[in-house]
This record gives structure tokens, sequence and C-alpha cells, in this order.
């Protein structure tokens, strides 16, 4: 593969990849096709595949015997907010950039009244638990 279509299968953010064609190389490894926006975990960048892919298809296929790489991503544990979480390496600190609400969705009003009641419910949850969710699939979602 030449540089130039690492260039194109390879982006920054989610919402770049929903732009880029579709990589349909069979699975391999943490990578699989599908029509999902995914975050690889080894170089960083969105590519669309399988929901449970956690490689782009280019680290998948770049990989030799894999004895050097993990199979799954590493997970560590940090202090969220006051509140000991674990999290995968990767995505540590980084839920905005896989949120919708996040992502310029105009009923996205935290902290006041108007806040859209999804968001707000999920942030609730959030804050009853402990966790962190990211608005991965949103059917309300307005740009
Ligand atoms: S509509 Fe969906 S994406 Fe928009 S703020 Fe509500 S939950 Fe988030
Ligand atoms: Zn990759």
């Amino acid at each position: 593969m030449n540089s130039d279509t690492k260039v194109v299968r390879r982006v920054k953010t989610a919402t770049e990849a929903l732009r880029i064609p579709i990589d349909t190389r069979p699975g391999r490894n943490g990578w699989a096709p599908g029509n999902y926006t995914i975050h690889c975990h080894d170089c960083g960048t969105y590519v669309i595949g399988d929901k449970r892919a956690w490689q782009c298809a280019d680290c998948a296929y770049e990989e030799t015997t894999g004895a050097d790489k993990p199979e799954k991503p590493t997970i560590v544990k940090y202090d969220h907010h006051g509140t000991e979480v674990s999290v995968m390496l990767p995505l540590r600190g980084r839920h905005q950039e896989h949120c919708l609400c996040f992502n310029a969705c105009k009923l996205f009003k935290p902290g006041t009244e108007d806040n859209c009641e999804i968001a707000q419910a999920t942030y609730e949850n959030c804050v009853k638990f402990g966790i962190v969710t990211p608005m991965w699939e949103c059917p309300k979602y307005e740009q």
C-alpha cells in the first residue's frame, strides 16, 4: 500500500471518518470491516469498520507475528473527578472526541434547564455510577 492510500484511510476525528472510503479488507487481528466509526488503539486514527474492531486495517495488516503487541488494549486505572476508574489507555480522558453531543449537536446545552433530555439523563447516570458514557449513536442528533 502506498502512503497516499493511508492518508485517505486514516483521519484524526470521528467526524472526518464519515467522509472517507470504507476499507473492505477481511477481518484480521483487531480489524474487521463494517459501517461504524472506530478508533484505532494502535495509531490513534479513525476509520470506518466493525463496531467491535479496535484496530484500523493498516495496523492489523502491518502486524507480523503479533508477539510484541498485545492482543487487547492496556487497561489502566486513574482518578476521574475523585473516583478511581478503569479505562482503555488510548481512550483515557478522550470521551468528548467520541461523543456526538460534544460534536456540534445543537440540542446539547449542558448545565442548563434546556439541555437535551437524553444527554441530561446520561449525564445523571454517569454521576450516579461514576462512569463515562460518550454518545456513540443517537437518533435525535441535530447539527
Ligand atoms: S440529541 Fe443526542 S447527540 Fe444531541 S445532545 Fe441529545 S443525546 Fe447528545
Ligand atoms: Zn491504526
